[in-house]
């Protein structure tokens, strides 16, 4: 099983100042959704002006799928300022490679819970860290997508795009560049990333004194 928890209003907001398209993946039984939270989001960019089209579907970790759910809706995303996903950081990872030329914001973060983690076959794959970096990084998981997972830019090892850890995989960080260099994004790693510190988490702690 695993969470995804909504990020704070503030952040997501912060994205971008023009408008959203939403999309909702209600796909699978093992990932929570925050159902209430999503709504309350969705009212609230409709009530500013800032909510260009929302699409409520299953799956968007399958590529053929979100292409034929998206299809009538690329008119009004190509209108949209920006792209909101609400799915486990999968689904964000597999509509960015689609949308490859818009910006695709994760609205959630991927927390790890105990028990099932589901068997879909899947293109990518999400550490389910706890705080999703894709906004940093063009919607490729800096956790799984570089050996180290490094989160603030590459090793410098990397040759003809290659990772040094292991030559038959791409850099993740190469990607990550490349794709941000597309999107004229290059400036979103100016700023380091600051690691959450789960150790010291109000919400860790009080969940760790109620077992
Ligand atoms: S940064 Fe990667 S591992 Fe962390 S939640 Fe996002 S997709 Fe998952
Ligand atoms: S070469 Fe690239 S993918 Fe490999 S560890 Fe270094 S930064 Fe990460």
């Amino acid at each position: 099983m695993l969470m995804t928890k909504l990020k704070s209003k503030k952040e997501i907001l912060s994205l971008t100042s023009g408008s959203f398209f939403v999309i909702n993946c209600h796909g699978c039984k093992e990932v929570g959704f925050p159902e209430e939270e999503a709504k309350a989001l969705e009212k609230e960019l409709m009530a500013a002006g800032r909510l260009a089209g929302v699409i409520t579907t299953d799956y968007v970790c399958n590529p053929a799928e979100l292409t034929l759910r998206l299809r009538s809706c690329l008119p009004i995303i190509a209108e949209a300022d920006a792209v909101l996903v609400l799915s486990c950081g999968v689904g964000v990872q597999t509509v960015a490679e689609y949308l490859e030329d818009c910006k695709v914001f994760a609205a959630c973060d991927t927390i790890e819970l105990p028990g099932f983690q589901g068997v879909t076959p899947l293109e990518y794959d999400c550490g389910q860290c706890g705080e999703c970096f894709l906004n940093l990084t063009g919607g490729i998981c800096p956790i799984t997508a570089c050996s180290k997972s490094l989160v603030n830019g590459p090793c410098g090892g990397t040759k003809n795009g290659k990772c040094e850890v292991c030559p038959d995989m791409e850099c993740g960080w190469e990607r990550i560049i490349q794709r941000l260099k597309a999107q004229g994004r290059l400036d979103v790693l100016r700023c380091p990333t600051q690691m959450h510190d789960f150790n010291t988490d109000e919400a860790t702690k009080a969940a760790k004194e109620s077992e």
